[in-house]
C-alpha cells in the first residue's frame, strides 16, 4: 500500500520536476504560468496533466495540434514514482522518507537539467546541502549535524582538488583563470595551511587571502604549483615525521575540508552575484566544472563522506563506460554523480561492508 502510494506521489512530483527541468535553467518561474503546449500554446486541462497516463492515452501527442511530445515527459514521471517507492522500501519512517524524497527529486532535476544545459543551479546544489543541514539540526536525519558538515566539506574539497590536480596536469602548470576577489587560488591557499596546521587556519587562510585580494583589489600572484604542492606535503612529512602537529590522516583529512570550506563559500559568493553569462570562456580546458564541487557538497552532507566516495567511484564508472557508448564530447559529470549519490544512498554501506569483508578488515 505505502509503496503504491509512494509511487503515485514519485510521478505527480515528476510531473512538477518536468515544469522545474524545463523553466530553471531559462530564469523563468516554476510556479507560473501553468503548463501549455510548447507548439500551440494550448493551455492543458487536468486531465491532460495525469502523470504518464494522458500522455499514454495521447498517443504522445498534443490533444489540440497534434505535436509531438517528448517521451522524456512520461520518463521522468515514472523515474520519479520509482525512486520514491524504492525509498519508502528503504526508509519507511518520519522524518527520513519526506526528507529522502527531496533529495532524490533534487537529484532527478539536476541530472537532466545538467544533461540539458550542461549547469547545475545553485538554488538546486545549495537548496540540497542547506536542507540536509537543516534535517541534520533538527532530526539529526540524514545525518547528525557534524557528520553532514564535515561530509559536505570533505567531499567538496575532495572534487575540487581532484579537478585541480587533474587540471594542473592537463594544463602543464598554467591553471584557469584566478577570478576576483575569489577563485581557485584561495581553495588552493586554504588546502596547503590546513594539511600543515588543521581546518580552522586553513580556511582562516583561504579567507585571509580572499580579504587580501579584496582590499588590494588585485589577485594576489601566486603560482599554483606552490600551494598545491605544499597540500601534498603535508600528509607525507606528517607521515616522515612524528613530531609534526598532525598526523598523515588528520592532515589529509584538513586539508580536504579546508578546501572544500573555502570552495563552498567561494561558490556561495558567486551564486548570489548577478553574473554575465557571455563572460564564460568556453575554449578553457574544465576538467571538472564547480558545479560538481557544489553537488559533491550537497551529497556528502546527505550521505556522509563514506558513501559519498562510493557513489563518486560509481558516478566515474558509470561515466566512462556510458561516455564511450554514447560518444559524448563535453562529458556532464553531473548526471552520472547524481545517478552514484543515489545509489550509494541505497547501497552505499552495504557496498562498504562488501568490500572491508572483501579485504578481510571485519
Ligand atoms: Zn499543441
Amino acid at each position: 500500500m505505502l509503496f503504491a502510494w509512494a509511487f503515485v506521489l514519485g510521478t505527480v512530483i515528476g510531473s512538477f520536476l518536468n515544469v522545474v527541468i524545463h523553466r530553471l535553467p531559462r530564469g523563468q518561474s516554476v510556479v507560473a504560468p501553468p503548463s501549455s503546449c510548447p507548439a500551440c500554446g494550448h493551455r492543458l486541462s487536468p486531465l491532460e496533466l495525469i502523470p504518464i497516463l494522458s500522455w499514454l492515452a495521447q498517443g504522445g501527442r498534443c490533444r489540440h495540434c497534434g505535436a509531438r511530445i517528448s517521451a522524456r515527459y512520461p520518463f521522468v514521471e515514472a523515474l520519479t514514482g520509482g525512486a520514491f517507492a524504492l525509498a519508502a522500501g528503504f526508509f519507511p519512517r518520519w522524518p527520513d522518507l519526506p526528507l529522502v524524497w527531496v533529495f532524490l527529486a533534487l537529484l532527478i532535476a539536476l541530472a537532466f537539467i545538467d544533461a540539458d544545459h550542461l549547469i547545475l543551479p545553485d538554488a538546486l546544489t545549495y537548496g540540497g546541502l542547506a536542507v540536509a543541514l537543516g534535517g541534520a539540526l533538527a532530526f539529526e536525519v540524514p545525518q547528525e549535524a557534524r557528520e553532514a558538515l564535515e561530509g559536505a566539506l570533505l567531499a567538496s574539497g575532495l572534487l575540487v582538488l581532484i579537478g585541480e590536480y587533474g587540471a594542473l596536469v592537463a594544463r602543464r602548470g598554467a591553471n584557469g583563470r584566478p577570478s576576483w576577489p575569489v577563485g581557485f587560488p584561495e581553495v588552493h591557499f586554504a588546502a596547503a595551511v590546513g594539511a600543515f596546521l588543521g581546518p580552522v587556519w586553513g580556511v582562516a587562510a583561504g579567507l585571509s587571502r580572499w580579504g587580501w585580494n579584496w582590499v588590494t583589489r588585485r589577485t594576489w600572484p601566486l603560482p599554483d604549483l606552490l600551494p598545491l604542492s605544499a597540500a601534498l606535503l603535508g600528509p607525507l612529512l606528517a607521515a616522515l615525521w612524528p613530531a609534526l602537529p598532525l598526523g598523515p590522516v588528520e592532515s589529509l583529512k584538513s586539508l580536504l575540508l579546508s578546501a572544500g570550506a573555502v570552495a563552498l563559500l567561494g561558490g556561495l559568493y558567486w551564486a548570489v552575484q548577478p553574473q554575465d553569462e557571455a563572460e564564460e570562456d568556453e575554449e578553457e580546458v574544465v576538467v571538472m566544472g564547480f558545479g560538481d564541487v557544489k553537488l559533491a557538497g550537497m551529497l556528502g552532507a546527505w550521505l556522509g563522506f563514506w558513501p559519498f566516495v562510493v557513489g563518486l567511484f560509481l558516478a566515474v564508472l558509470a561515466g566512462a563506460v556510458l561516455g564511450v557508448l554514447l560518444r559524448q564530447r563535453r562529458l556532464p559529470f553531473g548526471p552520472y554523480l547524481a545517478l552514484g549519490g543515489a545509489a550509494a544512498l541505497f547501497w552505499g554501506e552495504a557496498l562498504i561492508r562488501a568490500y572491508l569483508g572483501w579485504l578481510g578488515v571485519s
